[in-house]
């Protein structure tokens, strides 16, 4: 299982500017659903993904993850930034098994699954390079393979290849279809890119900011499995044209 549930949530940041971060959230994810979280910068999405994550604390409201109340974070769920922060003194491979070995997890059973991990991103023939040896893309399949491992309820994804050049970027999404495709694990992805939230997700949520709202939830009933290439079909352009216009109207709202 991997569902959560916000219902009435909000967050303020303690401190004299005491910024609104999100308010009055009404929003759930299904089991096995892989939902985008789209919206400008500075409007709540990382907010929203720690609070699922366990990094934060709800001001008001409340917050479930498999009907239960988040206090910390756990290893039913992965989280994947922007940044993959490997270990810069261990391996690929040690980096991946690093989590499974906190937990004390049997060998027998974290090892196979490493291999499988890792051939899932492409990297089974990296498993000795350093991270300092790997492109940005690749230390990205690192941090997916590292998440996976650990064969979470839920994948918790802010911004992951925000910080990539194109056209890695489009083979980091195809990669994560194929990897979506297999798994179907629950997914919450954060971007603020169109494209990418319409192409990867089951729905796009739009988010707007001051005060961090969930404005609209569109399904995304494009077919699967998908790929890149989707992204000129007319059903797709469709779908950008509507997001689109959701967003340009919030903005005017504002
Ligand atoms: P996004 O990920 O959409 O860019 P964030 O969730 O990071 O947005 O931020 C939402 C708002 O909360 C912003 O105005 C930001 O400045 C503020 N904020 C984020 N983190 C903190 C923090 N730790 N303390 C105070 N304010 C914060
Ligand atoms: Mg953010």
């Amino acid at each position: 299982m991997g569902t959560i549930n916000f219902t009435s949530a909000s967050k303020t940041y303690p401190g004299a500017t005491g910024v609104r971060a999100l308010d009055d959230v009404n929003f759930s994810i299904g089991e096995g659903e892989f939902v985008a979280l789209l919206g400008p910068s500075g409007c709540g999405k990382s907010t929203l993904l720690n609070l699922v994550a366990g990094f934060e604390d709800l001001t008001e409201g409340s917050m479930t993850f498999n009907d239960h109340a988040v206090t910390r974070p756990g290893p039913d769920r992965g989280v994947v930034f922007q940044e993959a922060s490997l270990l810069p003194w261990l391996s690929v491979w040690e980096n991946v098994v690093f989590g499974p070995q906190v937990q004390k997890i049997a060998k027998s059973d974290y090892e196979p699954r490493a291999r499988e991990m890792l051939k899932i991103v492409g990297l089974e023939n990296f498993h000795a390079a350093l991270p300092v040896q790997l492109s940005g893309g690749m230390r990205q399949r690192v941090g997916i393979a590292r998440a996976l491992v650990m064969q979470p309820k839920a994948l918790l994804m802010d911004e992951p290849f925000g910080a990539l050049d194109a056209q890695t970027r489009l083979s980091m999404q195809q990669l994560l279809l194929d990897v979506w495709q297999t798994l179907k694990t629950t997914v919450l992805f954060v971007t603020h890119d169109i494209d990418e939230a319409i192409l990867l997700a089951d729905r796009v949520c739009v988010m707007t900011a001051r005060p961090g709202r969930i404005t609209r939830d569109i399904p995304i009933t494009l077919r699967r499995p998908r790929s890149i290439d989707d992204l000129t079909s007319s059903d797709f352009t469709q779908f950008k044209a509507m997001i689109m216009a959701e967003m340009r109207g919030a903005h005017d709202n504002h």
